[in-house]
């Protein structure tokens, strides 16, 4: 096994242990070896100036929603004319420029310190809704896509079957997102097997997209598995009055009473929940994955994050629509969000929104990473101290500073399983991540 040393000017140890100075982690293979304190770097170790952090796990991603940043964000309307421009963009594309998109979406994603992300994928088939020659040849195309940017991918591949709860029969753009039936997805997805970089997921889409019966399929599969299970629960509460009209139950109620819910599965959104629902989803350890610069942006709400916590769900955090990607941006959103809806601050820690950044991400997403801690998979983010937003950072306060100050271009040095990635601000995979970008974009602007 090769061996590295990295050492921190300073690094996060955790909630519990907070931020330590002159840091030498000892990485062999792919996985921390040992975590020193307080030590002078060894001959030969590489030197991270600022301050080292686990890699940062965005947990909800729709990586070709990328080419609608800048053009959905103007006028009226709400998530549902959104989601027609959405639409428009899945409809163009094919699995080469999906490839390209998603490879450069993985790689912006790697400058702003992310090492794995969880890829909520329904764009399984041609625009027609017919197969291709290999039935998961869009999800093949993901899994390059991170392999290319240098991150690791979680690939939930997602049932899709219905255009809503009152039946109807996906149509227009839907059609390739559909399998048919929960049996043809099972299979189609059961040929996607975990491999170095990858982890298989199961995905819900919603209530809205997957009946009952169909849920609790999906639901045994993944447990089959112990693969995570993700599924977009009451982003709107449209979708909340549709499910009671529908079923006499609330979303997270269906999600209970289908088998959907527990401690490897996350709920995304979690938006609009009353009482008992917050009660459901702590009660069974369900994590939630908050995504609040696109809850923000598509006017869905403010999520009761603190009361979930409080309930027993963990948080993790994800960038979802990409209209910004940086995953200190989520993390204060989550408190500063609160702040405006409650008139009080103070309702979460910095140091619990930097672990549901990292850790609680990593645990959602199926990864044993996260946490500078020996026999975890070595990811370090490292933070520059010399930005003006950076500048005046105290060891006491770095968390702070970090969580309420920090952007995603204040991300100089990342590695993934112990291979560096960006360096200097760098990526080292992609040589030129804005031109890869605007390649990509344009390519669909243009068909
Ligand atoms: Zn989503």
């Amino acid at each position: 096994m090769p061996l590295s040393a990295w050492h921190a000017q300073l690094a996060w140890l955790g909630p519990g242990r907070g931020m330590a100075e002159r840091v030498l982690v000892e990485v062999e293979g792919e996985r921390i070896a040992a975590v020193t304190e307080e030590v002078d770097p060894p001959a030969g170790a590489a030197r991270l100036a600022g301050v080292t952090i686990p890699g940062l796990a965005n947990g909800h991603s729709h990586a070709f929603h990328r080419a609608l940043r800048g053009r959905t964000q103007r006028g009226r309307g709400d998530f549902w004319t959104w989601r027609e421009l959405m639409y428009q963009v899945a409809a163009g594309l094919d699995p080469d420029r999906y490839l390209e998109l998603a490879t450069a979406a993985y790689a912006e994603m790697a400058l702003a310190g992310v090492t794995a992300v969880g890829e909520f994928h329904y764009l399984h088939h041609d625009p027609a809704g017919r197969p291709y020659a290999d039935p998961n040849r869009m999800g093949e195309a993901l899994v390059e896509a991170a392999g290319r940017a240098g991150v690791r991918l979680t690939l939930i591949d997602a049932c899709y079957l219905r255009a809503g709860l009152d039946g109807q029969p996906l149509a227009g753009a839907q059609v390739r997102f559909g399998d048919g039936h929960a049996d043809a997805w099972a299979a189609r997805a059961g040929r996607l097997r975990d491999r170095p970089g990858l982890r298989v997921a199961a995905g819900i889409h919603s209530v809205r997209a997957v009946d009952p019966a169909a849920m609790a399929a999906v639901a045994a599969w993944a447990a089959d598995r112990q693969a995570p299970l993700h599924l977009h629960l009451s982003e709107q509460l449209a979708e909340n009055e549709a499910c009671l009209a529908a079923t006499g139950r609330t979303p997270a109620a269906l999600a209970e009473s289908t088998g959907v819910l527990g401690p490897r599965t996350t709920a995304v959104h979690a938006t609009h929940l009353d009482d008992p629902d917050l009660a459901r989803l702590g009660a069974t350890g369900t994590t939630v994955c908050l995504c609040p610069t696109t809850e923000r942006d598509l006017a869905d709400g403010v999520g009761p994050a603190r009361a979930l916590a409080d309930a027993g769900s963990p948080l993790c955090l994800g960038s979802d629509s990409h209209a910004v990607v940086d995953l200190f941006e989520e993390a204060r959103a989550v408190e500063l969000d609160e702040r405006l809806v409650t008139g009080r601050r103070g309702h979460h820690r910095p140091a619990d929104l930097l672990a549901a950044a990292t850790g609680a991400g990593m645990d959602a997403l199926g990864w044993d990473a996260g946490r500078l801690a020996p026999g975890r998979l070595a990811d370090l983010v490292t933070v520059g101290l010399g930005s003006v937003r950076m500048a005046g950072t105290r060891p006491a306060d770095a968390v702070d500073q970090l969580v309420f100050a920090a952007t995603a271009a204040d991300v100089t040095s990342v590695v993934v399983s112990g291979r560096q990635v960006v360096e200097d601000g760098r990526h080292l995979l992609v040589a030129d991540v804005p031109a890869a970008l605007d390649r990509a974009i344009a390519a669909l602007d243009q068909r």
